[in-house]
């Protein structure tokens, strides 16, 4: 069965194609490499054995789009990853991030809803709940009005798809991801960052090579334990096996609702500290950093509720926090020997 995979060579679309490839699947994977590299899918045919297709394309342009799903008509899924990411840069460039993010899921239905199967999981995130008011999170906690463009996107992206599978044989599951991290444990795909990270563990795995002076925890006086933020952070390879439970779903058509939606985390909240506590003891280093001002738009706490993706989905997270920095840890090595 063949499967399209948008954003295939990023971070999660990859792991995601050797989960895909290891249950069967054929995979397509379309990319721009805009924030990736052809090599991904060497590491990804070390993994499983076999190079998925690839197809270099441009989502924004629409021709292209329309080419792509002209010569692949027996697609009976796609899972949709491809989207620019940086919550900064998208309040610096919000056009980008909605051409980019909107356009190119609009391009995707309009050509997926003249295929006889329009099967699509969405990438969707947690910043749908904002600061949620109540821990953990469930799937009907109510979206807030999105703090950045990027976040706005993601709500956007939702509504396109309720709004089309009203009127279409569209069934899509919009997955909600918590916090990805890790890598694959082989260490032959993980997340690439460009320039300086964003996110908390490749900035962690970043400063334990010396790559960075020392990490900046942004603010300590926030209302939890140990007054650093909370989130839950889950191992890429467990988010990944969760679509392709998703995509079975579907396939199945197993789907109790046209639209479905999951949140994937563990359903366990860590600190800040916490997380380079289990850093430096996993790694066997100490980690420099120092405590700074809060940073504009973090929100305190947000952890999943599980129990719909454990219960419905039949998913559950198997790895921890300390398998993930493990694996992200020797990622990080392996790409900067
Ligand atoms: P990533 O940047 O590693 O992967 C995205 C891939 O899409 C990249 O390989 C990039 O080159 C490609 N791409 C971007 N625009 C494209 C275009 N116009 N045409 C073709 N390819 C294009 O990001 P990721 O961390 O793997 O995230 C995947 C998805 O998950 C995104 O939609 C992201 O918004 C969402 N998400 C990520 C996180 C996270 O923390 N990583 C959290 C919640 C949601």
């Amino acid at each position: 069965m063949k499967i399209v995979v948008t954003g295939g060579l990023g971070f999660i679309g990859s792991h995601t194609v050797v989960e895909l490839q290891n249950e069967g699947f054929e995979v397509v994977a379309i990319d721009n490499l805009s924030n990736s590299s052809i090599e991904v899918l060497d590491g990804i045919e070390r993994i499983t054995g076999k190079k998925p297709l690839f197809e270099n394309i441009d989502l924004r342009e629409k021709a292209a789009v329309q080419e792509f799903f002209k010569k692949h008509t027996d697609v009976v899924g796609v899972i949709h990853f491809a989207a620019s990411k940086a919550v900064g840069e998208s309040v610096e460039n919000p056009l980008l991030y909605y051409e980019n993010n909107v356009n190119a899921l609009v391009y995707i239905l309009q050509e997926m809803i003249k295929l006889p199967k329009a099967n699509l999981i969405f990438s969707s995130s947690c910043t749908v709940y904002g600061q949620a008011e109540k821990m953990p999170i469930t799937e009907d906690a109510s979206v807030q009005p999105a703090m950045s463009p990027y976040g706005n996107t993601k709500q956007i992206g939702e509504e396109i798809i309720f709004d089309v599978a009203n009127v279409t044989n569209l069934n899509s599951v919009l997955l909600r991801y918590f916090n990805p991290i890790g890598a694959h444990s082989s260490a032959e795909i993980g997340e690439l960052p460009l320039g300086v990270p964003q996110n908390l563990v490749p900035f962690i795995t970043q400063t334990a090579l010396g790559l960075r002076k020392e990490l900046s925890v942004f603010g300590n006086d926030y209302p939890t334990e140990d007054g650093t933020c909370i989130r839950d952070y889950i191992h890429v390879v467990d988010l990944a096996k969760a679509h392709v439970i998703a995509l079975q779903r579907l396939l199945k058509e197993a789907n109790q609702e046209q639209v479905e939606i999951f949140n994937l985390g563990t359903g366990t909240g860590s600190s800040v500290l916490e997380v380079i506590t289990a850093f430096e003891k996993v790694s066997g280093q100490k980690l420099p950093y120092k405590i700074v001002p809060r940073r504009s738009g973090d929100v305190i706490s947000a952890y999943a509720n599980t129990d719909k993706a454990n219960d419905v989905l039949g998913w559950k997270a198997k790895l921890t926090l300390e398998d993930a920095l493990e694996d992200a840890w020797k990622w990080e090595k392996k790409i900067r020997s």
